[in-house]
C-alpha cells in the first residue's frame, strides 16, 4: 500500500477546518440523532440528490477521465448497517453498481451468512470511480472523494459501519494502522471527519472480500468480526457458533 495516510490525515484536517471556517462544503451537513428521525423517504431523497447533483458529474480527481460511470453505492437508505469498500472494479464500472463482481459475490454470501440481504444494508466505496487497472487509490483521490462518503454516512446514520479492507478502514478512522491490527474490535467513526469531534458511529474493520478470495484461511477471522457486529445489532447468532 503506497498511500501515505499520515499525509492524508494532515491535509484532510486542513480541508475540514477551512470548510468549517467558511461555512462551505460538506461539514455543515446536519448531523441528526438517528432516533430524532429523518424518515427513510427523506434519506432516500437526500442520497438521490447527492448522487445526481454532485457525484455523477464529479470531476474533482483524475479518475473522471477513465471511468465509464460513477458508482454511488446502493441499498437501504435507512440501513442499520453500512459496508464500505475501496473502489469500483471493472464490473462495477461497467454496471454502475458497487460490489457486483467476484468480490461482490463473496460479500453477498457474507451478508447472507449474517441472516441479511443486500437490500437490507447499504453498500458503497471510498472512491466512486474506478482506478485504471484496479490500482490502489492515490492519496489525492481519497482526499477528493471522501466527502461524498462522509455525507452518505451522515444521511444514512447507520448503527454500525463495516470497513472492508485497509483503504476503507484507514480512511474512515484517520489512521495508518494495518487492517490486521485494526480488525476484531469496534472503533469510533466520527461523522465530522475529525477524530474525537462530534457524534460517532461504531465501526468494525475487517478483511476485504477480494483479499479473502486470495487468502481463504482468513475467512474465519472475518466471520468473527461479523458476528461481533451481529451481536451489537442484537441479531440472532447462527446455531452452533460460539
Ligand atoms: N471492490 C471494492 O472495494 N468495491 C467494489 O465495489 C468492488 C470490488
Ligand atoms: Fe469525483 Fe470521486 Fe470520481 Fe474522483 S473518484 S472524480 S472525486 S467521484
Amino acid at each position: 500500500m503506497s498511500v501515505d495516510f499520515d499525509e492524508i490525515r494532515g491535509v484532510l484536517k486542513q480541508h475540514l477546518r477551512t470548510e468549517e471556517m467558511f461555512g462551505l462544503g460538506f461539514v455543515p451537513w446536519p448531523v441528526t440523532n438517528r432516533t430524532a428521525g429523518t424518515s427513510a423517504a427523506q434519506k432516500a431523497e437526500q442520497l438521490r440528490q447527492l448522487d445526481e447533483q454532485q457525484v455523477k458529474g464529479c470531476r474533482k480527481c483524475q479518475l473522471c477521465e477513465t471511468r465509464t460511470q460513477t458508482v454511488f453505492g446502493q441499498g437501504n437508505p435507512d440501513a442499520r448497517l453500512v459496508f464500505v469498500g475501496e473502489a469500483p472494479g471493472h464490473e462495477e464500472d461497467r454496471q454502475g453498481l458497487a460490489f457486483v463482481g467476484r468480490a461482490g459475490q463473496l460479500l453477498t454470501r457474507m451478508i447472507a451468512a449474517m441472516g441479511l440481504t443486500r437490500e437490507e444494508v447499504f453498500i458503497c466505496n471510498v472512491l466512486k470511480c474506478r482506478p485504471p487497472e484496479n490500482r490502489d487509490p492515490a492519496a489525492d483521490e481519497i482526499l477528493a472523494c471522501s466527502p461524498y462518503l462522509r455525507r452518505q454516512l451522515s444521511v444514512i446514520q447507520p448503527e454500525v459501519i463495516v470497513a472492508l479492507g485497509s483503504p476503507a478502514a484507514k480512511t474512515l478512522l484517520n489512521t495508518a494502522q494495518s487492517i490486521g491490527k485494526l480488525r476484531g474490535q469496534f472503533h469510533d467513526y466520527f461523522l465530522s471527519g475529525l477524530t474525537g469531534e462530534g457524534p460517532s458511529i461504531p465501526l468494525m474493520p475487517t478483511y476485504h472480500p477480494a483479499y479473502l478470495l486470495r487468502n481463504p484461511e482468513e475467512k474465519r477471522k472475518t466471520w468473527e468480526d461479523l458476528q461481533m457486529v451481529m451481536a451489537f445489532l442484537g441479531m440472532p447468532l447462527p446455531q452452533g457458533t460460539t
